[in-house]
Parts: C-alpha cells; structure tokens; sequence
C-alpha cells in the first residue's frame, strides 16, 4: 500500500473503532451483534474492533445478555474505571477541585480558601491541590487522563488566559505552566462556559438545544448553549456579560469601564454594600445569609437593592 492508503487505512479504523466505543458507552450494556445492528457496521469489523478495546481496557465483558435464539450474547460496556480526570474551578477567593471516572461521577471533592489572588499563590494552592487530588485517585490502567480548569476571567482559543478582572491577571498561559508541571493534557475555560457545558452534558441543560448559564459569585459569567454546542464567538470569549454596561455613568470597574453588571448583582456588590453599612466586623455571604432570615432590616435592605428576585425571598424571611 502507498503510505496515503495506509494513513486513510488507518483513519477509517480510528473512526470504526470510536463508533464502536461510542456505542459500548452509551448504550451498555450491550452485544456485538447489536452494536453491529445500530451502527451499520459488519460483525467482522465490530469484533475486531472489541477485542482492540478489550486489550486497551476501555471496555469489559459481563455475563450474558438477552438471547433471541441460540446462544445467549455476551454484554459489553464502557469501563469507566480505565482513568479518571480532575477539574478544576478557580474562583476569587476559594478553589474547588474534583476528581472524576470516565463517565463523569465525582470520586473525591476539596474545597480551599484562596486568601490571595496573587498569580504566584494561587498556583502554589493549585499545585497542592492538584497533587493531592492525583494522590487520591484509584490505581487505573491510564491514571489521571486530563486536567480541565475553570476560570473567573476572558480565555483565548489557544486556553491562554487574556485578562481576569477580579484577579487581576492578564496574559497568563496557565495551561503551559500545568502541563509543564504535571504532563497531563490541560484544558483550560471559562468558569461560565465551563458550568454552561457541564449543565449540558449531565445537569439542567440536559435534552435542552438553547441555554443560558449564568455563575454568579464575587462576579457574573455567563455561558450560552447553541444548538447543544458551546457558543464561544468567533474571538473565542462570547458571554462576558458580567461586564455589559447598565450604567454608563456608572461606578468604574476593575475591567477598565464603568457600571458593569456585576457591580450591582454579585456577591461582590453585596458584600461591598453591606461593608460600607458597617453591619459587622467581618462579613461573608454566610453571616448575611443567617442576619436576612433574622430580618435584620438593613441585610434585607441589601438584598432587597441587590435584585428584585431578593425582594420576594427577603419578604419570606419575616
Ligand atoms: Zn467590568
């Protein structure tokens, strides 16, 4: 064969085999016979294409299945155990991480406070995390697959971090510097985007075609769903809606304009206000939280000012 046969050779078995696997993970338990049947490909190639993911330990066999005559079908399905994944969720002041199996389902969760937003901090913190994540993960023919991280600021095509406003980072190629440490491929989002998808794939968003996630935190992101795919722009960074003007004469932000957003509906507006009320010492949204079902009236007052929805919540705290 010429070497351009052989590359395409090669290329239509990449694809049979990823329709295979594609049909063992979503809908196992299943046979080859009914593989073969819902994908349209022959029983030979199916076969052949089992026993390579068999090897490869993406999938198992177990027992037997359902006979429609003769000998009774042995079942396969997706081994989710073959590796596991770790995701990342960067805020302002905490970082979430998990680690997954294959299929999605959470194995371990750790929360840590990031008293600093400084570059150097937080990827010391991320660092910790990280590891000790990998330390948790179960013993796994591919260990740790991949590293997804989710983060408060504009990300570029290329997962490079142009500008997070409520960090006060800018041009910061955390991608680089992950997978340089720890060689694991990194994928690095938005954390609305990021959200948006994941609601997709296993939450709210599920079965739904258009969608509108948004995160509301210190600051606001948002994450659009299109025709089931992520909508990211042709810039790549669609959705920074937190920073959409609704004051032009507005306060000035720490993206450089005035009056965005989440100046007047975040968590960040909040703890602002209630800060300049001189309610307490220390507040957090918690403190806030337990002062509104206490009606206490200036905490309702915050939140009254914070959204309309608030007024209603507010009301029921009486
Ligand atoms: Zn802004």
């Amino acid at each position: 064969m010429k070497t351009t046969q052989i590359a395409s050779h090669n290329l239509v078995k990449q694809i049979n085999k990823s329709i295979v696997f594609e049909a063992i993970k979503n809908n196992g338990p299943v046979s080859r016979a009914q593989i073969s049947k819902e994908t349209g490909l022959n029983k030979a190639t199916v076969s052949t294409m089992v026993s390579e993911l068999l090897d490869a330990s993406f999938v198992h066999e177990i027992g037997e299945g359902k006979s429609s005559g003769g000998r009774k079908p042995v079942m396969l399905y997706f081994n989710q155990h073959a590796g596991y994944s770790i995701g990342i969720d960067l805020g302002v002041n905490y970082i979430l991480g998990i680690l997954t199996d294959l299929a999605g389902n959470k194995v371990e969760k750790t929360l840590m406070d990031l008293p600093s937003p400084q570059l150097d901090d937080v990827l010391e913190q991320i660092h910790i995390m990280i590891e000790s994540l990998i330390e948790k993960a179960p013993e796994s023919p591919y260990g740790i697959v991949g590293i997804g991280i989710g983060v408060p600021g504009q990300v570029d095509q290329e997962d490079k971090i142009l500008f997070a406003p409520n960090l006060k980072w800018s041009d910061v190629n955390l991608k680089k510097i992950i997978e340089d440490t720890f060689q694991i491929p990194t994928k690095l989002e938005n954390e609305a985007n990021a959200g948006a998808h994941g609601e997709q794939l296993y939450g709210a968003g599920k079965n739904i075609s258009n969608q509108v996630y948004i995160s509301i935190g210190i600051g606001i992101g948002t994450g659009i769903i299109i025709n089931q795919q992520l909508y990211k722009g042709t810039s790549g960074i669609s959705g920074e809606m937190g920073h959409f003007t609704i004051d032009a004469n507005g306060r000035k932000c720490s993206c450089g304009s005035r009056g965005c957003w989440e100046l007047y509906a975040s968590e960040g507006a909040l703890l602002a206000a209630a800060h300049k009320a001189k309610i307490a010492e220390n507040v957090d949204l918690e403190f806030l939280l337990t002062e509104a079902k206490k009606a206490n009236p200036v905490v309702l007052q915050l939140l009254h000012t914070l959204g309309g929805k608030y007024r209603s919540r507010a009301r029921q705290y009486h």
